[in-house]
């Protein structure tokens, strides 16, 4: 069988730093991956003048899997984010963020379980239609939610919920004030769910799911909801398990995936040895499991666990004082 191929973008900032601490783990761990090393970012626009070559474009394109260091994206006209012109090139319409509970982080929270599922492609968060009147005055942007968009991304959250045994999904909108985006997107997500009645349906609206998400996190499984909704979301489930150092995203579409961590560049300490790895290690054991590689990604996840319970050499974000390579250290002797 011939060797599987994962195509590798550093990435800006501590991106370089904590991707190659994922790749020693992937190696140790024995996946016999080959890697293509190709760029984006602001390490692309410095050699080659393009944020998102073409080669770049290609190899995600011919791999299918790639693993993905965070991106800066020049603050600016003119530059659209990298981000979101990859999940729309490559239609990468779901993204899965799953937040677990590890012993030993500052968490507020503990026996957290929670998996995001959101729309990648449309609504708010797409960049639609974004003008400023020529005096400056006006500002407006287009939110566009589509029947099917609506409809692939509930399958998707209701499918993912009875693969991994899950008793509840959580649909997360504001039907009530936007009531076409939101509208379309609740009324389809229900007929999608009652076409699973083993699994719970229940509706939330987003402010309330912020505060219930604050208040009792724990009763939540899986929460689908509209792009702008699930980017701010995660990213408070990631503050639930002990910040972003934690948290991991997967884009997956129909023929291609792309994992990241859900942070940043972190430019405040990058070159510093000071990231925490965690979220990179987490997204590459998301690829393992959509390669069907299940054993070794529970073999990195409890190497990983291990290191955070026992605070060996863990990072500052964690509570410890060591550096991006000591606790890469610590996980691959659990290896
Ligand atoms: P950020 O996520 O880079 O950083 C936010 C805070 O979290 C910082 O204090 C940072 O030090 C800390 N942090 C982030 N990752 C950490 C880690 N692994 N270990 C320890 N601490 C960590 O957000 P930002 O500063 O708003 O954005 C910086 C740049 O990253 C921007 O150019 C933005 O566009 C880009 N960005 C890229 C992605 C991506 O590529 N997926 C996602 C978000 C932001």
């Amino acid at each position: 069988m011939s060797k599987q191929i994962i195509t590798v973008i550093k990435g800006d900032g501590i991106g370089p730093s904590i991707v190659e601490a994922a790749i020693e783990v992937l190696d140790k761990v024995g996946c016999n991956f080959d890697y293509e090393y190709v760029d984006a970012g602001l390490t692309a626009l410095e050699k080659t003048g393009e944020l998102l070559p073409q080669a770049t474009l290609d190899a995600i394109a011919r791999n299918k899997i790639t693993l993905k260091g965070p991106l800066t994206t020049p603050v600016g006209d003119g530059f659209t984010s990298i981000n979101v012109t990859l999940r729309k090139k490559f239609n990468l319409y779901s993204n899965v963020r799953p937040v677990i509970s590890f012993k030993g982080t500052k968490a507020r929270y503990e026996n957290i379980d929670i998996i995001t599922i959101r729309e990648n492609t449309e609504g708010m968060y797409s960049g639609h239609g974004q003008v400023v009147s020529a005096d400056g005055m006006v500002a407006e942007a287009t939110s566009i939610v589509t029947k099917d968009g609506a409809r692939r991304i509930a399958e998707f959250a209701f499918e993912t919920a009875r693969r991994e045994k899950r008793k509840k999904v959580t649909i997360v909108h504001k039907a009530n004030i936007l009531k076409s985006t939101s509208g379309l997107f609740l009324k389809t997500a229900r007929e999608v769910a009652s076409h699973y009645p083993d699994i719970e349906a229940q509706e939330m609206i987003v402010d309330n799911a912020c505060m219930q998400l604050v208040m009792n996190p724990q009763q939540f499984d899986v929460i689908v909801t509209t792009n702008l909704f699930g980017d701010i979301l995660s990213d408070l489930c990631a503050g639930l398990v002990g910040g972003l150092g934690m948290a991991p995203g997967a884009n997956i579409g129909a023929d291609c995936a792309i994992f990241e961590a859900v942070h940043g560049s972190a430019p405040d300490i990058a070159g510093k040895n000071l990231a925490n790895p965690s979220s990179v290690i987490l997204a590459s054991i998301q690829m393992l499991e959509y390669l069907g590689m299940q054993d070794k990604a529970e073999k990195i996840r409890s190497a990983l666990a291990d290191v955070i319970a026992t605070g060996d050499r863990t990072t500052r974000d964690l509570g410890g004082s060591f550096g991006t390579t000591d606790f890469t250290a610590a996980v691959l002797e659990r290896l």
